[in-house]
């Protein structure tokens, strides 16, 4: 479903992905873990559209992906909300952008704030919350859209123990849902053992992604100690 190359990505000098193929399937999640400037978050941009590879490419349901699409959501690092929205419309928008009307996305949108633990803060505008807050609606708006590519980038980085654990849940209940193919970037090796079906691991730069490790066959784990 989704499909890398033999892809390269350099900024000018700096070459950060060197030959990369790989296949991610329709409702899997894959988790990708590496040291800090390794290439992790450039790889959701490629699949985003937001860069294009150097050589090879990037394929979606055997097309060449294009420009940023919705049905291929990115959540950043850096959660981007309207901050001149409340927290209910910036979840809605997702929708309405799909032409869903307005009165119907709103309702929608209300039911996934409070799925994520804000219900009774949807009136709020993104500076009244806390960060943690604005990542859960950032969160929605994505889940909302029902992707069929869902780009997470360390999306549970700034929560406590316990709301991230619920908000995993939230996410494996999603991909039943919806079967989405998940790119999820994390630094917590025990999220990515609990929620992925592959681990693709990349090392420190010159960056290499150096093996997925399917963990379903324990036997591959040995790759990793090379
Ligand atoms: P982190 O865990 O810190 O988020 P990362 O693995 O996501 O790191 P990337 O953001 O993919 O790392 O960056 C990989 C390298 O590519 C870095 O050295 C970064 O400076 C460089 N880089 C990323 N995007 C660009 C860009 N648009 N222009 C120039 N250099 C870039
Ligand atoms: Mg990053």
């Amino acid at each position: 479903q989704l499909r890398f190359e033999n892809v390269d990505k350099q900024f000018g000098q700096l070459e950060v992905i060197k030959g990369f193929s790989g296949e991610f399937a329709q409702g899997e999640l894959v988790a990708l873990v590496g040291p800090s400037g390794c290439g992790k978050s450039t790889l959701l941009h490629l699949v985003a559209g937001l860069e294009n590879p150097t050589a090879g490419q990037v394929l979606a349901d055997g097309k060449r992906v294009p420009g940023p699409n919705p049905s291929r959501t990115l959540v950043f690092q850096e959660h981007a909300l309207y901050p001149w929205l409340s927290l209910e419309a910036n979840v809605a928008m997702a929708l309405e952008l799909q032409g869903v009307s307005k009165a119907s996305a709103f309702e929608q949108a209300r039911a996934w704030l409070a799925r994520v633990s804000l219900e009774g803060f949807e009136h709020y505008y993104p500076h009244q919350v806390s960060g943690g807050m604005r990542q859960r609606t950032a969160l929605a708006r994505a889940f909302i859209a029902k992707p069929e590519v869902l780009l997470l980038d360390e999306p549970f980085g700034a929560l406590d123990a316990l709301t991230r654990m619920a908000l995993q849940d939230v996410l494996r209940e999603l991909i039943d849902e919806h079967q989405p193919t998940v790119l999820l970037v994390t630094h917590d090796v025990d999220e990515a053992l609990y929620l992925a079906d592959h681990i693709l691991v990349f090392s420190a730069r010159p960056a290499r992604v150096l093996k997925t490790f399917n963990f379903t066959h324990c036997e591959k784990s040995h790759d990793l100690s090379e």
